[in-house]
């Protein structure tokens, strides 16, 4: 037995009553301060801000007017209303939500009575990995109700914009289009489609579709430059640019064999480079092509991890996805905690990997960081919370520590 008794249940239930009563009447403002204390603005926050994209930690106020941060006031010589930490909402750079109905699948064939043997083809590779074969099978209605749950999953978790590569062509857009309609407003995709007639590239069908595609969506996600013959990459290539559109591809993912054809389409974000060489690096790097990378996908799979040192090191703009939601939980505290565990990344690094990066990679100018003018996308975190308290650094905390259950709410 744990030794949990009746008064530390008792204890507990004050814990929580005091967070509940915190995030009332401290984090934000009440009715009646609505009308006279907010100078004018619809809202005001108090905290310890994490302003800009270093960040710069400052205690003080965020006035916000029609959801725009209008003024961050610093407070010097007293303390704010609140001790709790503000601090921008997260960039998701690179998810499936499709495949949400596959959580937790075999990785591969069993290898011995107590370990299997990852498959990442087997897997994920079009169009005959478990995915591909899953999602040809999924009703229209469980695909749209399952994204919904994913994308209203990663909201709680602290995430403003999710960059998502959406399988199933055109028909495949529309579901995610319904599913975040359905899920509210206070969430943005990003959607990178792909053509369903890919492997009949001359025909009539796949430039329909690629054209109806580049219509509805962001631009296109290309799940690898071996998966497609020259014609239909270089077809999706010229269109997608022509239409000022993204052009985003996994690359490097198994190995390193698919990474000189991607570059060579000169794409607006890479996926993945786990296999990259110093070469790859410096040449995505001559041409400013940001990179998503996604540790614990590659940790599952069994693919090797990503050099994310020497992405650094070639001045490479990283940013963070959690990739297929069958394989992770889309939860971005979580890949903070692996990326800083792993390589020693600094906190401030990884604070702008996983926010203003992601946001100048996919263009979202009106968010990615607490500054004047832009969206109020934020996390309100407890900062007294049985996880966070006592914590010297803020930042090492946010980055190294944080969970979503420090949220204590979100604008
Ligand atoms: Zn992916």
């Amino acid at each position: 037995m744990s030794g949990f008794n009746d008064s530390d249940f008792v204890r507990l239930l004050e814990i929580i009553d005091r967070t509940e009563k915190e995030r009332q009447s401290e984090t934000f403002c009440s009715e009646s301060t609505l009308k006279d204390g907010c100078g004018g603005y619809d809202r005001v926050v108090s905290g310890l801000i994490f302003a800009g994209t270093e960040p710069d930690l400052i205690s003080g106020n965020i006035y916000i007017e029609g959801g725009i941060i209008k003024e961050i006031e610093e407070i010097r010589g007293s303390l704010p209303k609140s001790e709790n930490w503000i601090a921008p909402r997260f960039i998701n750079a690179h998810t499936h939500v499709g495949d949400t109905l596959l959580k937790d699948p075999p990785l591969g064939p069993d290898m011995t009575p107590y370990a299997y043997k990852r498959d990442l083809d087997a897997l994920v590779r079009p169009p005959d990995g478990l995915k591909h074969r899953f999602l040809s099978e999924l009703s229209p209605e469980k695909a749209v109700s399952s994204m919904e749950s994913a994308i209203w999953d990663m909201y709680q978790n602290g995430v403003s914009v999710f960059a998502d590569f959406r399988e199933g062509g055109v028909k495949g857009v529309e579901a995610l289009i319904e599913a975040s309609k359905n899920a509210g407003r206070n969430i943005h995709p990003v959607i990178f489609g792909r053509p369903a007639f890919s492997n009949v590239s001359s025909s009539h069908l796949f430039l329909d579709e690629l054209r109806d595609l580049l219509d509805i969506a962001d631009g296109i996600g290309v799940s690898g430059a071996n998966d497609l013959d020259d014609y239909t990459l270089a077809k999706i290539a010229s269109k997608t640019q022509s239409k000022r559109r993204k052009l985003v591809l996994h690359a490097g993912e198994k190995d390193r064999s698919d990474i000189e054809s991607a570059l060579s389409l000169d794409p607006d974000l890479l996926i993945h480079m786990t296999h990259a060489e110093d070469s790859d690096l410096k040449a995505a790097a001559d041409a400013e092509i940001p990179i998503a990378v996604c540790v614990r996908s590659n940790l599952a799979t069994g693919v090797g991890l990503p050099p994310v040192l020497n992405m650094l090191d070639a001045g490479i703009s990283v940013c963070i996805g959690t990739d297929n939601v069958m394989i992770n939980a889309p939860d971005m505290f979580e890949e903070l905690h692996f990326l800083s565990k792993i390589y020693g990344i600094s906190d401030a690094v990884l604070f702008k990997m996983a926010i203003s990066n992601g946001a100048e990679a996919l263009g979202c100018r009106f968010t990615g960081s607490i500054e004047v003018g832009k969206k109020a996308d934020m996390m309100i975190l407890n900062a007294k919370s049985l996880n966070l308290k006592h914590v010297k650094n803020p930042l090492a905390g946010f980055i190294r520590r944080a969970r979503a259950d420090d949220i204590l709410g979100l604008i």
